[in-house]
């Protein structure tokens, strides 16, 4: 076996960053630019965000939902991973449980352990596009259950759940007497065969508490300004004292800048559809770049193509490598050797499974995958 160091770029991203082959839209800065000239926005803000920002959330999510969101529904964050924080901090109490996706996203695992809440894993079911094992839901599920989480367009596996599954997936939370945690920060970006529908649609059956942010969609991770929504038409947060402990934390934590606020409506409002619709497609031309290229891999094989989000999730085989011992090993040779850097299934909860980022410019993504097929053939058995 030999081994070779390649000093070019690194190619394949682990964790979140920008995808900087999109740019910004300049309406985005522009609003920004806006709130901070207007000299408005020189103050602290109200704990739960100024008005018209949550009123613009409430605008923007309520497009897709069968009733009207009031401002007094939305409360904004610093960014989905404070949402996190903020949610995971305001449901726990002693003895209590939520039930998390398997693979999932770490942040609710590190959130939940910090604060003593105990998790629960169900599965994600690989061979039916990653839908929620809604068994193993029900056998998880026990009176000290508060919620059950669902990414979608999901993180790590890059799915999109279907209007069906998503109602299933309500009615079984409404049986079992426990809230669902809707994590939307991929809202929207879907390319596959079936639409993104929000969870709170089916608010009416079970309430649902959303949480998403700018971050995603407009590209601009670093701004930190997201929101928790909650979508109750029944009023059940109100009346079981979830949203007075979401205020109460709020109360007492750090706000998003207030000219970042500032700029929301406008953010909302205004920008164009065809940013959205040049995005989504260059994200789709990449999911596609790189399920046709996986397959040519031997030791890789892909249960699911990809049809949202920026991921995708596929197994690794290590019966066809010579001297690779688990996913984290395969990694950190892939790292060392290819400057190639892709995730550890094992660190979203699946031991030798890969994610895969493709939010990259295309030349670099085919790059980095033939990186991997070489490394993939150069570490294989009888070579
Ligand atoms: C990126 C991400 C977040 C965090 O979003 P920020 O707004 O950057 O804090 C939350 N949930 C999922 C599933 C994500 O992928």
């Amino acid at each position: 076996m030999s081994t070779r160091t390649i000093a070019g770029p690194p190619s394949l991203s682990a964790t979140v960053t920008p995808p900087c082959f999109l740019a910004i839209g300049p309406l985005a800065e522009d609003a920004i630019v806006d709130a901070v000239r207007s000299a408005k926005f020189n103050c602290y803000a109200h704990p739960v965000g100024i008005l018209p920002a949550r009123r613009a959330i409430a605008e923007y999510l309520s497009h897709d939902l069968p009733y009207q969101l009031s401002p007094d529904d939305v409360y904004l964050t610093v960014g989905c991973n404070n949402s996190i924080e903020v949610l995971i901090c305001a449901l726990a109490s002693p003895g209590a449980n939520i039930l998390l996706p398997r693979p999932g996203y770490p942040m609710y695992e590190s959130r939940a352990a910090f604060i003593n809440l105990e998790v629960r894993h169900f599965d994600l079911i690989p061979e039916r596009g990653w839908e929620v094992d809604l068994d193993s839901v029900e056998a998880l599920a026990d009176e000290s259950t508060v919620a059950m989480v669902i990414v979608n367009p999901g993180n790590p596996c890059g799915n999109v759940f279907t209007e069906q599954h998503l109602k299933k997936v309500a009615e079984t939370a409404r049986k079992l007497g426990i809230f669902v945690i809707a994590d939307e920060v991929y809202d929207h970006l879907a390319f596959g065969s079936h639409p993104f529908v929000p969870m709170g649609k089916f608010g009416s059956i079970v309430p649902v508490l959303t949480v998403g942010s700018i971050s995603k969609r407009w590209i601009v991770p670093g701004w930190r300004l997201g929101w928790i929504v909650t979508t109750d038409p029944n009023g059940v947060f109100n009346k079981s004292g979830v949203s007075d402990n979401i205020r109460r934390y709020l109360n007492i934590s750090a706000d998003p800048p207030t000219f970042i606020q500032g700029a929301v409506p406008e953010i909302l409002d205004k920008t164009k559809d065809d940013f959205f619709s040049k995005i989504i497609n260059i994200t789709k031309e990449a999911a596609d770049i790189c399920y046709d290229r996986l397959k040519e891999i031997h030791c890789i094989t892909c249960p699911h193509k990809p049809e949202g989000s920026m991921f995708v999730m596929v197994k690794l085989n290590l019966l066809l490598l010579e001297d690779i011992s688990d996913d984290t090993d395969f990694c950190l040779k892939l790292a060392r050797e290819e400057s190639v850097v892709v995730l550890p299934g094992v660190a979203v909860g699946m031991k030798n499974w890969l994610r895969i980022t493709f939010a990259i410019e295309h030349s670099s993504l085919e790059e980095g995958i033939a990186r991997i097929k070489a490394f993939c053939q150069r570490h294989a058995k009888n070579h």
